[in-house]
C-alpha cells in the first residue's frame, strides 16, 4: 500500500467531509454476537465535537471529492479549483478497520461527491459497508450518506449494511435549491427518503413475525439543511424540517450554519460569519417540537418569521403568551409545565414526581436545578416572592437579559449548548 498517497487522500477527503454535520451516531443497537469486531449499542458511540460543533467521533470522510455537479455552496463543486482525490473501496475498508483497532474511531461516516452518476457512486458506498460487514465482520456503527437520485434497489441494499442513512436536502426550499444547485431536483431527495422510510417500516413489521429478518437502517434516516446560504427565514427552515419529520419519519434533522466557501453573487460574502447562534436557536426549536409538545405554528408564523437571537425560543414564546402565566408549580398540568422557560425535560419529570409527596417551594425548585433567573417570572409557589408586576414583556425580557449569562446577549464564535 502507498501510505503517503493514502495519507494525502485522507487529508483531502476528511477535510472536505467536515461540512456535513449529519453524522450523529446515536440510536443504533448492533450487538457483536459472533466473533466479530466492534459493537454499537444504544448508548453507543461517544460523540466528540470540534470547536465549531462538527462531530469527529467517527471516521468521517468522502469517498471522493470529484463531483459532476456544481452546487454553489459546496466546496466539492466541479467548478472549484481544489485538489481532488478518490479512495478505492478497499482503502476505506482498511482505514476503518485500522482506525477502529487503534481505538481512534467507533464507526464510519461515509459521504461522497458524485463520480459519474448517482447509482455508480452509491454502489461504491454500499460496497464499502458490505465488505466491512460481511468480510471484516465489523459490527461498529456505519452511517452512509445516500446520493440524491440513487435507485430504489440501491437504497434497499444500503440499509441492510448501514445503521443510518441520510439524504441531505441541503437547501431548505425548492426555490433556494433551484438557485444554488440547478443540477439537482427536489424529487431526487424525496424518492430515496420515501424508499428508506417504507423499507424501515416493512422490515420492522416482518421482524415481528420472522425472527431472522435482517436489520434495516436501525438508526433510521436523517437529513441536513444549510442555514443562511439562500436567504430562507427560520420559518421556512423549520416548516421544512417539520415536514421531513412527519412525512419521512426522520430521526434527526441537522442544521448547519453556512460556512462561506465561494465568492458568488448568489451567496453571502466570503467574509460573512458562520451563523452559529442562529443554528443553535434552530436546534432548540427542533427540540421544542420533538420533546416539548409545541406546534411549529406557535413558534414561527406570519408575525414571527425568524427566531429571536437574544433569547431561547421557549422564553420568546412565553413572553408572547404572558396571559397563560404565572402558573402554580404545584398544580399546573405537565403539558404547561413543559412550556415554562428555564425548566427542561428532566426537571419537569423531577417536579412531577416530587410534588406527589409535598408542596414545592423555591428552595426545592432551585435544588431540582431549574433556571430560576427565567422560570421565577412565570410561576408561583408557596410564596408570592417573585410574582411579576411588570406588565410589559419587553421590560421583562430586558430584566432577564440583564441577569443572564453572556450567551443570551452576544453571538459567540463557538457552538452553544442546546439548553
Ligand atoms: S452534489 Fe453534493 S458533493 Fe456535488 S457539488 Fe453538490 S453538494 Fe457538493
Amino acid at each position: 500500500m502507498d501510505y503517503e498517497r493514502i495519507k494525502e487522500k485522507l487529508s483531502i477527503l476528511a477535510d472536505a467531509a467536515k461540512y456535513d454535520v449529519s453524522c450523529s451516531s446515536s440510536g443504533s443497537k448492533r450487538k457483536n454476537t459472533t466473533k466479530g469486531l466492534g459493537d454499537s449499542s444504544g448508548m453507543g458511540i461517544c460523540h466528540s465535537y470540534t470547536e465549531d460543533g462538527r462531530c469527529v467521533s467517527l471516521l468521517k470522510i468522502l469517498l471522493t471529492n470529484h463531483c459532476i455537479f456544481d452546487c454553489a455552496y459546496c466546496v466539492t463543486r466541479k467548478s472549484n479549483d481544489i485538489k481532488r482525490a478518490a479512495f478505492k473501496v478497499q482503502e476505506v475498508v482498511d482505514l476503518t478497520i485500522h482506525f477502529y483497532r487503534r481505538n481512534y474511531i467507533e464507526g464510519l461516516f461515509l459521504s461522497s461527491g458524485i463520480f459519474k452518476d448517482a447509482d455508480y457512486t452509491m454502489e461504491r458506498l454500499i460496497q464499502v459497508a458490505k465488505k466491512l460487514r460481511l468480510e471484516e465482520n465489523f459490527n461498529g456503527y456505519i452511517h452512509l450518506k445516500s446520493i440524491p437520485g440513487a435507485s430504489d434497489e440501491l437504497m434497499r441494499e444500503a440499509g441492510l449494511y448501514a445503521d443510518r442513512l441520510s439524504v441531505n436536502i441541503e437547501i431548505p426550499t425548492k426555490s433556494g435549491l433551484k438557485l444554488l444547485a440547478p443540477d439537482k431536483k427536489h424529487e431526487d431527495f424525496i424518492k430515496p427518503m420515501e424508499k428508506v422510510k417504507n423499507e424501515i417500516i416493512q422490515y420492522k413489521q416482518e421482524s415481528l413475525f420472522i425472527k431472522s429478518t435482517p436489520k434495516y437502517a436501525p438508526a433510521g434516516q436523517s437529513t441536513q439543511m444549510i442555514v443562511g446560504a439562500s436567504g430562507e427565514s427560520d420559518r421556512d427552515i423549520m416548516y421544512s424540517a417539520n415536514f421531513f419529520y412527519k412525512k419521512y419519519n426522520m430521526k434527526r434533522v441537522y442544521y448547519s450554519g453556512y460556512v462561506p466557501v465561494a465568492e458568488d453573487p448568489r451567496l453571502p460574502a466570503l467574509n460573512s460569519k458562520v451563523p452559529l447562534l442562529r443554528e443553535n436557536r434552530l436546534y432548540q426549536t427542533d427540540w421544542l417540537l420533538r420533546f416539548y409538545g409545541f406546534d411549529i405554528r406557535e413558534l414561527l408564523n406570519e408575525q414571527n418569521l425568524n427566531l429571536d437571537l437574544e433569547v431561547d425560543p421557549k422564553l420568546s414564546w412565553a413572553l408572547r403568551n404572558r396571559h397563560l402565566f404565572p402558573v402554580n408549580i404545584n398544580r399546573v398540568e405537565k403539558q404547561l409545565l413543559l412550556r415554562i422557560p428555564g425548566i427542561g425535560l428532566k426537571s419537569v419529570n423531577k417536579i412531577v414526581q416530587a410534588r406527589k409527596f409535598r408542596k414545592l417551594n423555591w428552595e426545592h425548585l432551585s435544588k431540582i436545578g431549574i433556571a430560576m433567573n427565567r422560570a421565577k417570572y412565570f410561576i408561583t409557589c408557596d410564596s408570592r416572592e417573585f410574582e411579576v408586576k411588570e406588565p410589559s414583556s419587553e421590560y421583562l425580557k430586558n430584566v432577564i437579559l440583564k441577569t443572564s449569562s453572556g450567551k443570551f446577549r452576544k453571538e459567540t464564535g463557538t457552538q452553544l449548548s442546546l439548553f
